[in-house]
């Protein structure tokens, strides 16, 4: 073997995918070359990305109340480390920030030697975490082997065709094009061209949440304003409402109280299932890969999906939730009879249930340790609004208030010790197997619809929520009248007789109406292929060079992919030189929303690694 041919790539799209991307192959082009100067991957790399390349959504002139969703320590771009001294590039968030003098000032996270020093636990400004991409890639960049040449277009792909001897064009905002033998496309959170599912037509524009100086700027102080969302969008809603105007919070004891800037409007949260976010347990350590399943095991899940034989459609509801549902209940029970009587104690739960499991008598086993540690039904945690039902306004509002309280005090428990935690991290930790029954068609059509209506989002607010601190912000705004809770589940929206629109609760037994001057969408749509607002992605969808996943003929959205991530054409051809990751292959693929980085996060260097490999190799 000896030095490889120039291979051209191309990677569409350099958010923290399109970056990890890079990182791949400079990572795997510098292992070569140190293994044996004369085995060298040879490519020239164009990068196209009209914004600042590695940063994505992580604007860096974003306000610093924007936070991240987790903590400094669990983010990495250099998510693999190999044996012998790190690349210069082979820096985690936290000791990125801590080395460029990062500190906290009161609450403000700045370049201060006289701050407080960060921990791995905190939750820093998403500002940063642009900082950080940006720095990740101009080093990655110098640190490139021989034989590696990156080539930098600042600006927008708009299409990719087919090329002679098998190569592909790819078309640039700016009239350039480039001949490419493959072409990565990891566009991210590309926008959807119209919405659908706005009932009717309403006096009212839906604002956009993003970006959240822009849009919400419109609203004037004093007005109302409905927010469709509990979830971490609505959560950025809410706060540039309140301290984007320049409110703030006063500490007392473990308590904050919201003192007004009076700029702000008032206003009233709402979403489909009533129930708010969960915050992510303080100082919890992510246990993906450490937590070993006796229930939901690789064994469990091949019965389920027939592997490795012909493969059976599995309803996820009725066949796999239960697996994780009990695997929970396991990390429950361990984590309670841990706190309650130390380590044997947890030992002999955790294989009593595995034992009940296999004898089918994991119900008697569960009842019998709830009489000693207290009940934990993980399908009420999970289906929480499914049984609700509220007689007035004031009882919803109440109900919401509690559950945002009882889960902060649970996420406040010592060192992440509390055991609802312990189970949502069990359910974090399933994530991949998950992924390995419900990914590429793997459930059937009506399961598949229940699992993006009905249990996606349900998963993502139990594991994938906010910090603490946004609970203990809620709560006092609550207090403070600025934020309410006033119309149950699933509100209705109707046509005002002034300018506003009319929200009409659904769920509650005395019905209740009241008019908002402004909506606020407070949640993001999945981008989409076949109404993409993204010329790239619509030009693509239009010449059938991309097509949507199909159930039993039906389109469900979401973009047909081989496992190796090609995209299938209108004639049912894999397009073996593009490949495509990220939000836009959601619903074939599950979980796709995260920086890729170690534990939980690995699944996309994982792919991206393979292809980059696959590619270059
Ligand atoms: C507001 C927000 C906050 C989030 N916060 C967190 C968080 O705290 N933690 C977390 O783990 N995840 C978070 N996420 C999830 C998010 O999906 C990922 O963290 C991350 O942004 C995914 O990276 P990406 O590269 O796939 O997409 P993006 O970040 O969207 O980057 C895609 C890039 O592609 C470029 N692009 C698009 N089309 C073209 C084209 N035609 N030509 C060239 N370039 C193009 C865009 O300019 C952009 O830079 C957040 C998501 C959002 C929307």
């Amino acid at each position: 073997m000896g030095t490889a041919s120039l291979t051209k790539l191309v990677i569409v799209g350099l958010g923290p995918w399109g970056l990890c991307a890079l990182e791949r192959v400079i990572s795997g082009a510098r292992r070569r070359a140190g293994d044996d100067p004369a085995i060298r991957w040879r490519a020239r790399v164009h990068v196209v990305e009209p914004a600042a390349p590695g940063c994505g959504v992580y604007r860096m002139d974003e306000p610093d109340y924007l936070i991240l969703n987790n903590a400094c320590g669990q983010m990495s771009l250099y998510a693999t480390p190999t044996d012998g001294p790190p690349p210069r590039y082979g820096v985690g968030f936290y000791d990125w920030a801590v080395a460029r003098g990062y500190r906290w000032v009161g609450d403000e996270c700045r370049i201060d030697p006289s701050g407080r020093p960060l921990t791995p636990d905190d939750y820093l400004p998403r500002r940063i975490m642009g900082e950080y991409l940006s720095w990740f890639f101009d080093t990655l960049v110098s640190e490139a082997p021989a034989g590696i040449e990156i080539v930098v277009h600042r600006t927008e792909a708009v299409d990719v065709t087919a090329a002679p001897a098998g190569k592909e064009q790819v078309r640039l905002a700016d009239g350039s094009s480039v001949i490419a033998d493959h072409v990565i496309v990891t566009t991210g959170h590309t926008a959807n061209a119209s919405r659908d599912d706005v009932p009717g037509i309403l006096p009212v524009p839906w604002l956009a949440p993003y970006p959240v100086t822009g849009t919400l700027a419109a609203i004037p102080a004093g007005s109302t304003v409905g927010v469709s969302g509990m979830g971490l969008v609505a959560i950025d809603v809410v706060t540039a409402l309140t301290v984007g105007r320049g409110g703030s919070f006063d500490a007392t004891g473990g308590h904050l109280t919201y003192r007004k800037s009076g700029h702000e409007p008032t206003i009233s949260l709402f979403s489909r299932t009533g129930e708010p976010y969960t915050a992510k347990a303080v100082g919890a350590t992510d246990v993906t890969g450490v937590y070993q399943p006796v229930i939901c095991t690789p064994d469990a899940l091949d019965a389920l999906t027939g592997r490795p034989g012909a493969r059976r459609l599995v309803d996820a509801r009725g066949e796999l939730f239960p697996l994780v549902f009990a695997e929970m209940q396991v990390g429950y029970y361990t984590q309670a009879s841990l706190l309650a009587k130390g380590a044997a104690e947890a030992a002999a739960v955790r294989r009593q249930l595995e034992r009940a499991w296999s004898a089918s008598t994991f119900g008697p086993a569960v009842e019998d340790l709830a009489t000693r540690y207290g009940p934990y039904d993980p399908g009420s945690d999970f289906f929480a609004d499914d049984t609700a039902t509220f007689a007035t306004s004031k009882d919803y509002a109440e109900h919401f208030r509690a559950a945002v309280e009882d889960d902060l005090a649970e996420a406040l428990r010592d060192g992440g010790s509390s055991p609802l935690k312990v189970a949502h991290g069990v359910l974090r930790s399933l994530r991949d197997a998950v992924r390995g029954v419900v990914e590429f068609g793997g459930l059937t059509v009506e399961s598949y619809l229940d699992f993006q209506a009905h249990i996606r989002g349900r998963v993502k607010r139990l594991e994938a929520g906010p910090p603490a601190l946004r609970s203990r912000q809620l709560l006092a705004l609550l207090d403070a009248g600025v934020v309410r809770t006033p119309f149950g589940p699933s509100p209705s929206l109707h046509p005002g007789e002034g300018p506003g629109v009319l929200l009409e609760s659904e769920r509650l037994d005395r019905r209740v109406s009241e008019p908002v001057d402004w909506l606020v969408r407070g949640h993001l749509d999945d981008p989409t292929v076949d109404r993409s607002a993204s010329p790239l992605m619509a030009r693509l969808y239009a010449a059938g060079r991309l097509t949507q996943l199909h159930y039993d003929g039906v389109p469900v959205g979401s973009v047909a992919l081989t496992r190796d991530s090609h995209p299938i054409d209108a004639r049912g051809r894999a397009q073996a030189r593009l490949w495509v990751f990220g939000a836009v292959t959601e619903g074939t693929r599950y979980f796709t929303h995260y920086i890729p980085s170690p534990k939980s996060r690995i699944r996309a260097v994982e792919d991206i690694g393979a292809c980059v490999e696959a590619i270059l190799a």
